[in-house]
């Protein structure tokens, strides 16, 4: 039977209790105005954008200097969308789920050619654009352009779930999240555009994920789970199944002169169009070694992935630089240069391991 405690729920008064605390407690975060200038400055429509598509999946720990690096490098939406293809790959490099950065490209050419370089402000339009769903959507509307809208992320579906005492698994409970998100919101006006914010701060340094600091959350008196002591079992999750696993081989191609083989990787492939070390297709077969090199084998790396992990075999060649054939999409890397080119974490992982064994050797 599900449990519950009569809580008499006052939208107004819990949204102004949230408010209170982020005008005390905000995060200072790099893609939001500094709290002295927040009245007086409207929201930037392409740093909110940026933020939102850099932070699916990721921490704000690892996204603050990306963020930096790429509003110095690009300073508005039509630099980016002017900026060559490679460059924006290999700055994105490390930051993981590189879709993300191929559709930021695509979008920020969408909005620049096709609406005037500003981001339009209705669902509908924003839902068109590359890279934006129905969470990146509600974000920007409310973030940048102040409308009221659900936004929901990890952070607001872990406070709805206590907050509710919402006991459908997740993923299946969702929906539910989100209706019971929409009551949180409702009215919210001219706090459209923190109210989102607030709750991610929230969700973020006090109603975490293990040992919340319920003594400390502002909106304790309106929590069911908090009221039953059992916070930390909201959300409710389905048991996880384990994740497929792959395996393949990677080629560490040596020269005499120290220079390593490294290659654009083709567009249909995982990590498309992003720089990597040569080796076979992901399912163990593929691409021919070079013939005739005394192949060793070096070790092995695991690396994993959304939906299955992925376990590389490292075979080591020298070869004769005047012996190498390589393919167009192929091109010689000083060895102590392999930090500048951008690698995926990946490919980072290999070269960490060789770099290991070569301290040994
Ligand atoms: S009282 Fe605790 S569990 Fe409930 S929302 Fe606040 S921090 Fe989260």
């Amino acid at each position: 039977m599900k449990k519950s405690h009569v809580i008499e729920w006052d939208t107004k008064d819990f949204q102004q209790k949230v408010m209170d605390w982020y005008g005390k407690n905000a995060r200072d975060l790099p893609w939001r105005m500094p709290r002295e200038t927040k009245k007086a400055v409207k929201p930037n429509p392409y740093h909110v954008w940026l933020s939102e598509i850099m932070l699916q999946q990721t921490t704000v720990l690892a996204v603050k200097s990306y963020f930096e690096k790429f509003t110095h490098l690009w300073p508005t939406l039509a630099d980016l969308a002017h900026a060559d293809e490679d460059a924006v790959m290999r700055e994105w490099a490390g930051l993981g789920y590189y879709a993300r950065a191929r559709n930021l490209i695509k979008c920020a050419r969408e909005v620049f050619n096709h609406y005037d370089g500003a981001f339009p402000r209705t669902e509908k339009e924003l839902l068109k654009l590359p890279g934006i769903g129905r969470y990146t959507a509600a974000a920007i509307l409310s973030i940048a352009f102040h409308q009221e809208s659900v936004v929901v992320d990890g952070n607001i579906e872990r406070i709805t779930s206590r907050l509710f005492m919402i006991g459908e698994p997740l993923p299946q409970s969702k929906k539910t999240i989100y209706q019971q998100a929409s009551i949180i919101y409702d009215g919210i006006g001219c706090s459209a555009s923190d109210m989102p914010q607030a709750l991610m701060d929230i969700g973020a340094t006090i109603c975490t994920p293990k040992s919340p600091k319920c003594s400390l959350c502002p909106v304790c008196s309106y929590c069911q789970a908090f009221h039953f002591s059992e916070p930390e079992k909201y959300p409710h999750k389905a048991s996880k199944l384990k994740k497929p696993s792959r395996v393949g081989e990677v080629y560490w191609i040596e020269t005499e002169n120290q220079q390593i083989v490294v290659e654009k990787r083709g567009g249909n492939r995982m990590l498309g169009n992003m720089a990597g070390l040569p080796g076979t297709n992901w399912d163990g077969y593929g691409q021919e070694k070079i013939p005739d090199l005394d192949w060793q084998r070096a070790g092995e790396i695991t690396h994993v992935f959304t939906h299955f992990s992925l376990k590389l075999t490292i075979m080591k060649g020298k070869i004769r630089s005047s012996m190498l054939i390589l393919n167009k999409n192929q091109y010689l890397v000083d060895i102590n240069n392999l930090g500048d080119v951008g690698f995926p974490s990946l490919f980072r992982k290999v070269i960490h391991f060789v770099s290991t064994l070569k301290e040994v050797e």
